[in-house]
């Protein structure tokens, strides 16, 4: 464990955002807390031991070993759905477990039945179609041929779920593609009902779809960034207030990350601060090191970019993050000393340091600098 920082996770701030969700979807939509990469950074277990406390009984993951860790914090307290990655040779671990599985593939399919039928066990599956990401799906035109082997198998397979996924629903520039996979899911929907099968439930919304495209929230909505406190995109934080009187951004961020200073020094104005040329100080100035850096999950983009916050004002990183350092300028802050208390992610005194305003380089900033959390730093609950 790394004792350079500290990641804390506020468990009501969890719990409120939940109850916020719970309120825009009504009861009948199933939350499904996404906890794929380490719960976005927060720390899998912990995190799911926590929103299990906070009312939370479904999760997704990506892959067997998440799906494992969450069963073996919460046994079958819950619902787990991997939407990704299964190695053949864990099929059997999963279908034993009725842990429930994305399938976008034929031989997926055939594989899952030929186990299933050895274990005498039903598989719990969710058909993932194809309809304009082109990532992972079933294509339109195989979709009368599966509901087919669905029902020659249905002794092997539960045919739980119907589900795709959205080429980017958190921006509006992607409007006209993602209405159209709304289209494309529900000619799929019909095949199913034409062939006589079909699902228990369906669902395609992530955080974006679910307030941008309210029709794709179905039976269940798959959630991840929001509750973790963060809207997908600022549009989408707009498009969720420009429907409301009060203009109060109802999320509240769950993780906060701390550091120390490690040290503090001077640098004479001309010189270069860093690893080559890329900042020079315009005066003389003071600068702090902070022992965390790439290998932390400090993206290196946020070089010369990130903000932290030291007794209680932002300080700009310059040059650099090494891989596990970085440095910023503490010019303008009295009274810095080593040790003090270093804001990366969270408040200090009256001012707030979310992900995003890191930088406006992209807002998947967020998805990728939250789930690079280095495993090894402690997690902490606030209760
Ligand atoms: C990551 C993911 C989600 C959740 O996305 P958010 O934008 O974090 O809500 C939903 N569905 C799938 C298939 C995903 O991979």
């Amino acid at each position: 464990m790394h004792k350079n920082s500290v990641i804390e996770i506020n468990s009501i701030a969890h719990k409120e955002n939940i109850a916020f969700l719970r309120n825009v979807f009504g009861e009948k939509t199933i939350i499904s807390s996404v906890v794929k990469g380490n719960a976005y950074g927060h720390g899998l277990k912990e995190f799911v031991e926590m929103a299990f406390a906070n009312g939370v009984t479904h999760f997704s993951v990506f892959d067997v070993e998440e799906a494992k860790i969450v069963f073996d914090t919460l046994e079958d307290k819950v619902t787990i759905l991997i939407m990704g990655f299964v190695a053949d040779d864990d099929l059997e671990w999963v279908i034993k477990n009725q842990i429930e599985f994305f399938v976008f593939e034929r031989y997926r399919l055939a594989k899952t039945s030929k186990i299933a039928k050895k274990l005498k066990q039903k598989a719990i599956v969710h058909i993932e179609v194809e309809t304009g990401m082109n990532r992972t799906g079933f294509e339109l035109r195989t979709v009368s041929r599966v509901a087919k082997y669905l029902i020659k198998e249905k002794e092997n397979i539960y045919f739980k779920g119907l589900c795709t996924h959205y080429a980017g629903a958190e921006s509006i520039a992607n409007y006209f593609r993602v209405s159209k996979q709304i289209e494309v899911f529900k000619k799929a929907e019909a095949i199913f009902k034409s062939e006589g099968i079909q699902p228990k439930i369906r669902h395609s919304a992530c955080s974006a779809a679910s307030i941008a495209f309210p029709e794709t929230r179905m039976d269940l909505v798959r959630i991840g960034i929001i509750q973790y406190g963060f809207w997908p995109s600022q549009e989408i934080l707009v498009s969720y207030l420009n429907s409301k009187k009060n203009k109060i951004d109802p999320l509240q961020r769950v993780i906060s990350w701390k550091s120390e200073v490690m040290s503090i020094k001077r640098v004479k104005s001309g010189e270069f601060i860093g690893y080559g040329t890329s900042y020079i100080a315009r005066d003389n100035m003071k600068i702090a090191t902070i022992p965390l850096g790439y290998s932390h999950g400090y993206c290196r983009s946020l070089s010369n970019q990130g903000k932290v916050l030291i007794n209680g004002q932002y300080c700009d990183v310059i040059g650099t993050v090494n891989m596990n350092m970085l440095t910023v300028n503490i010019t303008e802050i009295n009274n810095v000393k080593k040790g003090d208390e270093v804001v990366l992610i969270g408040n200090q005194k009256s001012l707030s340091l979310s992900v995003a305003s890191f930088s406006d380089l992209s807002n998947m900033l967020n998805y990728e600098l939250l789930s690079r959390i280095s495993k090894t730093i402690p997690r902490k609950i606030l209760k």
